[in-house]
């Protein structure tokens, strides 16, 4: 044991006396040295809790989340496109028990950054040495004023956080008529998984062509391009979809008429029989007290995931303000889990983090139901611009769409579901 170990243990002793944490329930037997709270259970917090757990198990972990159980964005347009189950994409939280993970089941309403406390929507409150949140996105409503009621969010869906929305939507698209047009809309970068919306309209094509083929699909892009993946998913557009798909860029939505089944742009409008409006979006609610970058996002310190807002929380996912040419996405939330967990380690034990992390993307797209197309890259921290910076000559895109491909999104998918969550 290093002598920085030993003073940290001597002093997390009387530390953890002093704020009556000394007593508190462990899953080890030893009490526990130091305490640290995990909001989000998704694919950054997941990740950290587990892994903080796997590389000190004398820390005692709390994760905070609403949800019985973990359904994943990844693979849910397979879900529109009828493909998959929501069963197929969810998995328990259970897994994470073996590790010694305490999950509550509950909402964080505030974090307090002075009394070390996260406080929950059912009363009581967790308190913390160190805080991780991982809240993924929530929706800049006011960018699209009639949506602000329960009543049209119900009607017109996102379906950007997979549950419940993903069922009603494939719902919405199994009542459509044959012959009818479904209305997509996307807003300007950055959001949640640049590619999403582009494989969604592969997926709900493979449907209509299959069981509607007299559809079409209007995709609505407030980009001047499609922004990830590009000629790939142009020409399965054009290759296996031919004539269905009608894409629209430069169309930024302004509002919506729910009631009438119509988008509002900035210049005309788009009738369609089903309207998917993904709206803009920014750091979970939770995080808010957080977000230091146009009123979106949070920024953080890249070798540890610390908030350059407050000392002693970590933020992960996508709800920070990304390095350039970083995606916001679930493989990219792992990767960061995984830093910021080592990183909490360290830094709870008196030790000095790694000075230079490397990030690894991998994001694939289900064009059909087995062809898929990738994209990879590599993170590497820039001590002198203190950000990442991808690493020239690393990674790139498929050269064209494939099965094999179609497989290893699948394995990829069960990778790190179990990376996470097992
Ligand atoms: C349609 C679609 C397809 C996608 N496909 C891919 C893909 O193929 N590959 C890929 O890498 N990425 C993909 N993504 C992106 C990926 O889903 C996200 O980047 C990833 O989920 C981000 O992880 P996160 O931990 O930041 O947030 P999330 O995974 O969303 O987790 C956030 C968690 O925090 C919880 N939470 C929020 N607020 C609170 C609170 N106040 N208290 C307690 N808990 C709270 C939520 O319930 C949730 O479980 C896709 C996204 C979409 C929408």
């Amino acid at each position: 044991m290093t002598m920085q170990r030993r003073q940290f243990l001597k002093a997390g002793a009387a530390g953890l006396a002093m704020t009556g944490l000394a007593g508190c329930a462990s899953t080890s037997s030893a009490p526990a040295k130091a305490r640290v709270a995990v909001v989000g259970g998704g694919y950054g917090g997941a990740t950290a809790a587990k892994y903080i757990r796997m590389l000190d198990p004398a820390i005692h972990v709390t994760l905070i989340e609403p949800n019985e159980a973990f359904v994943s964005c990844p693979l849910s347009n397979m879900v529109l496109g009828g493909f998959r189950g929501i069963g197929d994409i969810t998995t328990p939280y259970t897994g994470l028990a073996k590790h010694g993970v305490e999950v509550v089941r509950d909402w964080a309403t505030a974090v307090d950054m002075t009394t070390k406390t996260v406080a929950l929507k059912g009363g009581s409150k967790v308190a913390f040495d160190r805080v991780i949140l991982s809240p993924g996105v929530d929706f800049m409503w006011e960018a699209l004023p009639s949506m602000a009621s329960a009543e049209a969010q119900a009607a017109v869906l996102h379906a950007w956080k997979a549950g419940p929305q993903t069922v009603s939507l494939r719902k919405q698209l199994e009542a459509m008529p044959d012959g009818g047009v479904f209305v997509i809309s996307v807003p300007l970068a950055p959001f949640r998984c640049p590619p999403g919306p582009y494989e969604r309209v592969c997926q709900v094509a493979a449907y209509f062509k299959a069981a509607k083929p007299r559809s079409k699909i209007i995709l609505l892009d407030e980009n001047a391009d499609v922004i990830s993946k590009g000629p790939l998913f142009k020409k399965a557009w054009t290759d296996l979809y031919g004539g269905m798909i009608d894409y629209r860029p430069n169309s930024k939505a302004v509002d919506v008429d729910w009631k009438g089944r119509t988008v509002k742009l900035e210049f005309g409008d788009q009738k369609g029989d089903v309207l998917n409006v993904i709206p803009p979006q920014r750091a979970g609610d939770v995080a808010k007290p957080f977000i230091t970058a146009n009123n979106r996002w949070c920024e953080v310190d890249w070798t540890t995931f610390e908030s350059k807002a407050h000392k002693g929380a970590h933020v992960l996912g996508d709800a920070l303000q990304v390095a350039p040419l970083m995606p916001k996405s679930g493989s990219m939330a792992n990767g960061h889990g995984r830093i910021c967990a080592t990183a909490v380690v360290a830094l709870l034990n008196g030790e000095a983090p790694n000075p230079s992390p490397t990030l690894i993307n991998t994001c694939y797209s289900m064009v059909s139901d087995k062809l898929a197309v990738h994209v990879t890259s590599v993170h590497k921290y820039d001590e002198k611009d203190r950000t990442m910076k991808t690493v020239p000559g690393a990674g790139g895109v498929s050269a064209a769409m494939n099965e094999a491909e179609g497989v290893y999104t699948m394995n990829w998918a069960r990778n790190i579901w179990a990376d996470a969550l097992a």
